[in-house]
């Protein structure tokens, strides 16, 4: 006969750890909690053998008086919350009461406090005692010998560098969350960093040094339930493996890939599909409308609106995106001196009259490999062109061409910079565009063919073009299945060339039948209008003329922020400061 009976204490606390208590990490993090909770300002924490042999905390907070010393290692035993509805509103980062508890059944603990009011500071060890001790206001705690009682959690651990990297991780992502903190990190008796009480920027400057912080935009949001404030990685920060993502919900890290998925679908084609765009957004919500108590670690949330603030997000970021000059600047120096030379005299003016003086109708031939290294506007050419022309012009270009270069990158100079243009990808982004304004704006405007062009397809292709016909028809294609392996097409969109057309069918709806992550429509669309644009830009290579680069620039420029890349997130333009050749050529320091 099976008999039911009541744990004792002891196995209960230690049945607990095994949830809270994962590793020394999770211990810093609750530490740091507390610390945090006791409203403390500077915060030390000293490790030892990445926290295995031992933790220790030091706190200026508010400390924790000695008749209440006997209630710290108590499970369940918590000084913030009393009730449900203390609960449900809760803004302090502890509430169950169980850390110290289930600390101190797998490890040796120490805790010393010293509150104002007190006249001398109190201890008590992990035997119970009770004795007054010297320390200075506030609360230390000391955690020593992780897992002695539990060989079988101890041998689970990792070795002290990974055990270190964990606890460094923990440590960094509350001193974002609270750069007014002063936070100290010492391991192994050396001193690995002294975070003074500062602002978000500075903070993430602190941690991440001026290079990577000088190339993040602001985000803000306010609305009556809801706050993002933080920064955004430039589009040239995003990488594939390892961003640094950091969502800061009321005060705390919180892991959420979906809020993560909603600033990668902001950076939308600003990005290489596969990379991931680095950001530190702190979010402010009512304590209600979060629930903190899904994940015994607190490290995941529970949102009451998801959906609502997935998409405040997306808009956040956009608007960052859209406020601020992506173009990539161009690192030829690392120094951060400030120019004390005057700038060019570059007048504004001049520039954005008619009567730019281009060095037209001349070329000259530099011998290489390719013959004409550098083309003056002196080619003619008929297709695929930005065809706007000089005379059209009501509304003016920042940027004045000078040159093209191997008939490729087009060199512009703008009031602070030499900037140079990849005339493909900025093509191929400004004809990305149009095309989908023409796809959302139900006109698809299409060219009919003399003739229709009939293609052979495979039975797997003809089955992927009926579940995307439609979606061939918003961006101007007619098709249709004329033959169990034949289709015919009748028209193409606009500016679409129907040389190789067949091969272009095809490998568009082979690219759809790979990509059967792209399930909806929008997807498809947007591989099909991706393919119209890379196929109809102008191409790398090919000579421009002086009025068909400035054409270009103009509708580079129509299209705002999205000027800045290609649709696959290749940069379509690059800046080198007029500041960086002075340092470049030791005119300044
Ligand atoms: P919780 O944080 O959920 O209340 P803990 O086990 O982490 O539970 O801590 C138990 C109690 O010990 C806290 O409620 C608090 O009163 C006290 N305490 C812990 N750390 C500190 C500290 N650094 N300063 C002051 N009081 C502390
Ligand atoms: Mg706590």
């Amino acid at each position: 006969m099976q008999k039911i009976q009541k744990l004792p204490n002891d196995l209960i606390n230690k049945i607990a750890a095994g949830e809270v208590v994962e590793r020394p990490a999770s211990i810093v993090k609750e530490l740091i909690e507390n610390s945090l909770d006791a409203k403390a300002t500077q915060i030390t924490i000293i490790l030892e053998e990445g926290g295995i042999n031992r933790i220790k905390i030091i706190d200026n907070g508010l400390g924790l008086a000695s008749d209440q010393l006997p209630l710290v290692f108590e499970r369940h035993a918590t000084s913030k919350i009393n009730s449900l509805q203390e609960l449900e509103n809760n803004s302090s980062l502890g509430f169950r009461g169980e850390a110290l508890a289930s600390t101190a059944s797998v490890a040796k603990v120490t805790f010393q406090s010293f509150p104002e009011g007190q006249k001398s500071g109190y201890q008590i060890d992990h035997n119970g005692e009770i004795k007054p001790v010297a320390i200075t206001k506030g609360t230390h705690i000391e955690i020593r010998d992780l897992f002695y009682n539990v060989p079988v959690r101890k041998k689970y651990l990792k070795n002290t560098s990974t055990e270190y990297k964990y606890c460094l991780k923990v440590i960094q992502e509350y001193a974002l969350c609270h750069p007014e903190v002063a936070f100290t990190l010492e391991h192994n008796q050396k001193e690995i960093f002294s975070y003074s009480s500062t602002d978000r920027i500075n903070r993430i400057t602190q941690i991440h040094g001026s290079d990577f912080s000088s190339k993040l935009l602001p985000v803000f949001y306010s609305g009556a339930d809801l706050k993002i404030e933080g920064f955004i990685g430039k589009p040239e920060l995003a990488i594939s493996k390892k961003p640094t993502q950091h969502f800061l919900v009321n005060g705390r890290p919180i892991k959420t890939n979906t809020f993560n998925y909603s600033v990668k679908q902001a950076f939308g084609s600003l990005i290489f599909p596969q990379e991931k765009p680095q950001f530190f957004l702190w979010l402010e919500l009512d304590p209600k409308d979060v629930d903190m108590n899904v994940h015994p670690r607190k490290i995941e949330a529970r949102f009451h609106f998801e959906g609502i603030i997935f998409r405040k997000i997306i808009r956040a970021v956009k608007d960052a995106l859209q406020k601020n000059d992506l173009t990539k600047k161009l690192n030829l120096h690392k120094s951060s001196a400030e120019s004390f030379i005057p700038k060019p005299n570059y007048s504004t003016s001049k520039h954005q009259s008619q009567s730019i003086s281009f060095p037209s109708h001349k070329s000259y031939n530099i011998q290489g490999s390719k013959g004409s290294l550098i083309n003056y506007f002196n080619q003619n050419h008929s297709q695929n062109r930005p065809t706007q022309s000089l005379s059209d012009q009501t509304q003016k270009p920042t940027l004045m061409p000078l040159v093209q270069i191997e008939n490729s990158y087009i060199l512009c100079q703008s009031p602070s910079a030499l900037v140079i243009i990849d005339q493909h990808a900025a093509h191929e982004r400004v004809l990305y565009e149009k095309f989908k304004a023409e796809a959302n704006s139900q006109e698809p405007r299409s060219q009919e063919l003399l003739t229709p062009i009939q293609i052979q397809l495979s039975s797997t292709q003809i089955e992927t073009l009926k579940h995307s016909t439609e979606t061939f028809q918003k961006i101007g294609f007619n098709i249709s299945v004329i033959g169990e392996n034949q289709i015919a097409v009748t028209s193409i969109p606009l500016k679409f060339s129907n040389n190789d057309l067949d091969t272009v069918i095809q490998s568009l709806l082979n690219d759809i039948e790979d990509n059967s992550d792209f399930q909806n429509l929008s997807d498809i669309e947007d591989i099909v209008i991706n393919y119209a644009a890379c196929r109809g830009a102008i191409k790398f290579g090919q000579p421009l003329t002086k009025d068909e680069m400035i054409a270009l620039i103009q509708e580079m420029e129509k299209i705002q922020h999205k000027q800045y890349s290609c649709p696959h997130g290749r940069p379509s333009k690059i800046e080198i400061t007029f500041q960086d050749l002075e340092k470049q050529f030791k005119r300044t320091k």
